[in-house]
């Protein structure tokens, strides 16, 4: 069925119709500058009034921004009416300062964390080992918070698979103990190809994994980063996303249109499969992420494009 919803909607006028019933996340960095914190609450006032479930602050390699993510996750908290979600990692710490982090955000009235193994402190690539007294992994990460609080916890899920494990099955097995552990939504690794995250999901769930799994797009401004990106964290670059971008390094305008297009395209052909929650990697930057949840329907103050149904109407 969801191929032939996926016919349906591809049939149908470019990008006629998307009623706008569904939900975003956007995630952030901490910002290093005065400049950059500027940028950052720029894009925050920007896509806010697309009243997003929550957004997300990273948590920098090794702790290096424990107390910016603080900052920003707490800020956004006291002066905005959206849920902020702070990730946290086990790199480099003991259980003891992990578990006051978490309490800190606990007391900040910060809800919702995203819990994170993290990568070992030379980079991916390199073997990761748990500090001696430190969670071993973001299963365990998640059961400690547990204990701590009744947290909202989300993942992270892989569907190109983690570098680190040996199989799909394997990483797969993973997820599902991050979910018997307490979390109650995975958040995916970037892709390009909308049949990553379909046959993705699909395992998952012959896996008997239920949990939602929602999936991260990240809008490709660079196509250099992003080619960085991907080589770090394993996803893959379909030949004819470098061919796209071939030709662009002296067109930033082209660039960002090419860029959007291309993002809303994966987007809608994700929609057209059923999936209403997109959680967007923002970079701090606004417009392409606005410009995507636009093509998918979604209107500042949670109305939906005119001629579509309101929100919260099934497709
Ligand atoms: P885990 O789920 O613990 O596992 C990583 C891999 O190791 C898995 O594939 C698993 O198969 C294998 N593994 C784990 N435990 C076992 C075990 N007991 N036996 C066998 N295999 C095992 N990084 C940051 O530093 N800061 C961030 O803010 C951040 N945010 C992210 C947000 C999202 C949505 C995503 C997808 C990733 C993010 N990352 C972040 C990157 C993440 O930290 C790395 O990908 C890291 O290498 C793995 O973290 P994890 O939580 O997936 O680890």
């Amino acid at each position: 069925s969801a191929l032939r919803e996926l016919q349906t909607a591809l049939s149908a006028p470019l990008f006629a119709g998307l009623p706008g019933d569904i939900a975003v996340s956007f995630e952030f960095f901490p910002p290093k500058t005065e400049k950059m914190e500027e940028t950052l609450w720029d894009a925050i006032g920007t896509l806010a009034p697309l009243e997003p479930s929550f957004v997300s602050v990273t948590y920098g390699a090794g702790g290096s921004t424990r107390e910016r993510t603080h900052n920003t996750v707490a800020r956004i908290a006291r002066e905005t009416s959206i849920p902020a979600a702070a990730h946290l990692t086990c790199v480099e710490a003991s259980r003891e300062e992990v578990d006051a982090v978490a309490r800190d955000y606990w007391e900040a009235g910060v809800r919702h964390i995203v819990a994170l193994r993290g990568d070992a402190p030379d980079g991916p690539g390199t073997r990761f080992t748990p500090h001696p007294q430190g969670y071993e992994n973001a299963a365990a990460l998640v059961a400690g918070l547990k204990r701590i609080a009744p947290f909202e916890i989300s993942v992270a899920a892989y569907p190109e698979c983690h570098p680190d494990s040996a199989s799909l099955e394997a990483d797969l097995d993973n997820l599902r103990r991050k979910f018997d552990a307490g979390a109650s939504r995975a958040i995916t690794q970037f892709f390009f190809e909308p049949d990553t995250f379909f046959r993705f999901r699909d395992r998952a769930a012959a896996a008997g994994i239920d949990a939602e799994i929602v999936p991260g797009l990240m809008p490709v401004t660079s196509f250099a980063a992003v080619r960085r990106m991907c080589s770090l964290c394993g996803t893959a670059i379909p030949g004819w996303l470098a061919d796209l971008f071939e030709g662009l390094d002296d067109h930033p305008a082209a660039r960002q249109l090419v860029a959007a297009t291309l993002a809303a395209e994966l987007a809608r052909r994700l929609y057209a499969g059923g999936v209403r929650h997109f959680h967007f990697y923002t970079l701090n930057r606004a417009e392409l992420s606005y410009a995507i949840c636009h093509l998918l329907g979604m209107r500042p103050g949670g109305s939906a494009a005119s001629g579509a149904p309101s929100k919260g109407l099934a497709a």
